[in-house]
């Protein structure tokens, strides 16, 4: 398994409001050290968003060790 930089989109969300599980965001969007995700319950039509913050390190802390 590769571990890919942007890669980790989540599955299998419960919706925020009933608990139903969400096979997949219907969108998403990068932005910066981010992710935003769109999510479309099919049991209740209850729409809500997601955010994946990744951690990537700064050369400037890399640079600090040496
Ligand atoms: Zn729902």
């Amino acid at each position: 398994m590769a571990a890919a930089s942007f890669t980790c989109s989540p599955t299998d969300n419960p919706c925020a409001q009933c608990g139903e599980p969400i096979e997949r965001p219907i969108w998403s969007e990068h932005g910066g050290d981010r992710m935003s995700f769109v999510w479309s319950c099919g049991g209740c039509g209850y729409q809500f968003t997601t955010i994946a913050i990744f951690r990537m390190p700064h050369p400037e802390q890399r640079r600090a060790a040496a």
